[in-house]
């Protein structure tokens, strides 16, 4: 696992390689992103990064974020709301419960699930390219 200037870095390597220049705000919408765990939107990473400079708009942020999706640095899951969230593309495999109350997202992953989702996909004849699983619950009372 990267730590969070590992990740910053190859985020802006993946910019610079993409022609665009490294700006300071760039280079603050990075490290929030980097240091983000939560799988946040578009929003919480503007106001996060806004804090450290009032100037930024949220445009950029909508920029940036697009970029490094499209470069396969980050990964958006759009969840029961709709809303785009990203997280970091380069975690172990994982899926997501998502407590439909508080809107959090808790990862789990469970070596069972795979093996039965392999098991499934080759009895249909295929195999499994990627997946996505998504758990939405109610805390129990
Ligand atoms: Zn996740």
């Amino acid at each position: 696992m990267k730590t969070v200037a590992e990740r910053a870095r190859a985020f802006e390597a993946e910019l610079k390689d993409a022609g665009l220049r490294v700006t300071q705000q760039r280079r603050l919408i990075l490290k929030v992103l980097a240091e983000a765990s939560d799988h946040p939107d578009a929003k919480a990473i503007f106001h996060r990064s806004f804090e450290h400079d009032p100037t930024l708009s949220l445009s950029t942020v909508y920029r940036t974020m697009k970029l490094l999706e499209e470069r396969g640095a980050i990964e958006r899951h759009a969840f029961d709301d709709g809303v785009s969230r990203y997280e970091h593309a380069d975690q172990q495999h994982h899926d997501h419960l998502i407590d439909i109350e508080t809107g959090q997202v808790i990862e789990f992953s469970s070596e069972e699930i795979e093996r039965l989702q392999a098991k499934i996909a080759a009895e249909l004849g295929y195999d499994i390219v990627r997946h996505r699983l998504e758990l939405y619950g109610r805390r129990k009372g």
